[in-house]
């Protein structure tokens, strides 16, 4: 370190949290190009940076990771991406639940989960999808996966059969293409139609392609209610079978009777790592979900919010109970009126949520819905409402292990490299926050409020918090072959 560098970006006086869990020290942070360039006592020792940060008293931390993302073609019909900046995520990991940008499915197949997604036709394969986001450089880094619901509508005739020999061939075929063009894994929405079709054997034969690959397998497993127990042991033992890599999306238990449950899921899921099995999961901080209006819950679920409606978009924002009663019928038939639509559904217990939250594998993932008219705040809040909510508030987590959940150890599981810490030669992505003051403003009844206390957020070295910038600095991270296991 010489006495005359001149940096593009100087960060100066913060508390560095490194992304690895490590305690926070006092220190600058240099950036030239993409890149962390140095780190240490800079300024003192006479370096200077055509742009200065006075981070005294805040904390300079790796951007946030977003582990569980549904913006796939938001890069095209949004590509602000304020919900992701403006609460310090400066990466994202898009195609989960099944559902994803590619491959498109045969003429006259689909499902209805792709209406999370949003307008914009999906893309013939992974490798038109990413040449489409390098040439509207997005706003953030994004990584992505391939739909299982997609690798089915794409070679099965009837989506809802079981494949023949083959269509699993095809399938696998598929797979395989879009791993090649950069996919970092395979995600499964075995609750939706037609994921929830698939059997052990078909899931198994995919699994392995990805294991080959040294890519993942992410679920959202078959059931978050009365079987989760066992839908979490399902998608374990298909990581045994196959040596693929698991991430265990969104874990919650629903309905108050299987409130507790995560202590039994999450004893199953450490003596799976136990034995040498890779596996992670993500969460997001509240103790209610969202998806599409699933008319079977309407009965055991009493609060159900509409986010939004095709037939009746008046209803978006208000609760199925009052639309059941203003329209004189019961709650399972308003909700077939209401559809195809979201919902969000008031079932978890916070118990669960911190459980789940604290574990030493667990990941933050929003699963925000930036298509909805009337999102689960979770989609604008999820990062800072870990760091306001349960680091300050609850003290749940100290700060340190709240940011390697949201920065090192996602990159870990994703195998991004040289992000999600701040050392030397790392990306520049970060995110410098007052930590007395970060907390989320999104809340059920202004569920698109920004964060507060997220200062400065820089992706690649450029600024895209507060102020956008010119050109967008994200990057689409392609699978790392040598990823690493958590
Ligand atoms: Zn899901």
């Amino acid at each position: 370190m010489e006495s005359t560098d001149i940096f593009d970006t100087l960060l100066v006086g913060g508390w560095i949290i490194d992304g690895t869990g490590a305690a926070r020290r006092r220190g600058d942070v240099g950036i030239q190009g993409d890149r962390i360039a140095a780190v240490g006592d800079l300024q003192a020792r006479g370096a200077t940076a055509r742009r200065v940060i006075d981070a005294a008293g805040k904390v300079i931390a790796p951007g946030f990771i977003d582990t569980h993302g549904h913006d796939d073609l938001m890069f095209m019909e949004r590509p602000g991406l304020e919900w992701k900046t403006s609460q310090g995520v400066t990466s994202v990991v898009v195609g989960n639940c099944g559902v994803s940008a590619a491959p498109r499915p045969l003429p006259g197949n689909t499902a209805a989960s792709f209406s999370l997604l949003g307008q914009t036709e999906l893309f013939e394969s992974h490798q038109a999808y990413f040449q489409r986001l390098e040439s509207l450089d997005p706003m953030v880094n994004v990584a992505a996966l391939v739909g299982h619901a997609n690798l089915r509508l794409a070679a099965m005739k009837d989506p809802l059969a079981r494949p023949t020999a083959a269509e699993q061939a095809r399938m696998q075929q598929l797979l395989e293409e879009a791993l090649e063009a950069g996919v970092v894994g395979m995600s499964t929405g075995l609750a939706y139609e037609p994921g929830c079709r698939a059997e052990r054997d078909e899931l198994l034969g995919l699994a392995s392609v990805a294991a080959r690959h040294g890519a993942l397998h992410t679920s959202h497993i078959r059931n978050e209610g009365d079987d989760v127990i066992a839908s979490v042991d399902e998608v374990l033992e298909l990581g045994a079978g196959s040596g693929c890599a698991t991430i265990i999306s969104h874990h919650k238990c629903l309905l108050p009777r299987n409130w507790g449950s995560s202590a039994t899921t999450l004893g199953s899921i450490d003596r799976a790592r136990a034995s040498g099995l890779d596996v992670a999961m993500d969460v997001y901080p509240y103790t209610a979900s969202s998806t599409i209006l699933i008319a079977d819950r309407a009965e055991s679920i009493d609060d159900i919010k509409i986010t939004w409606s095709t037939p009746h978009p008046e209803c978006g924002g208000r609760y199925l109970a009052d639309i059941a009663e203003e329209w004189g019928c019961g709650r399972k038939e308003a909700a077939e009126r209401l559809a195809p639509a979201g919902a969000i559904y008031f079932a978890m217990d916070e118990a669960d949520v911190q459980r789940v939250l604290a574990h030493p594998c667990c990941m933050v993932g929003s699963d925000g819905l930036p298509n909805d008219a009337n999102p689960h705040p979770r989609l604008w809040g999820s990062f800072t409402r870990v760091l306001g909510n349960y680091v300050r508030r609850c003290k749940l987590l100290s700060l340190e292990a709240a940011i390697a959940k949201m920065t090192a150890l996602p990159a870990t599981v994703f195998g991004l490299r040289d992000r999600g810490t701040i050392r030397p030669g790392a990306y520049a992505d970060v995110v410098v926050f007052d930590p007395d003051v970060v907390e989320d403003r999104a809340d059920w009844d202004h569920p698109t409020l920004p964060s507060v206390g997220i200062e400065h957020v820089l992706v690649n070295g450029t600024a895209v918090f507060p102020e956008p910038p010119q050109r967008r600095p994200g990057r689409v991270l392609k699978r790392n072959p040598e990823r690493c296991a958590a």
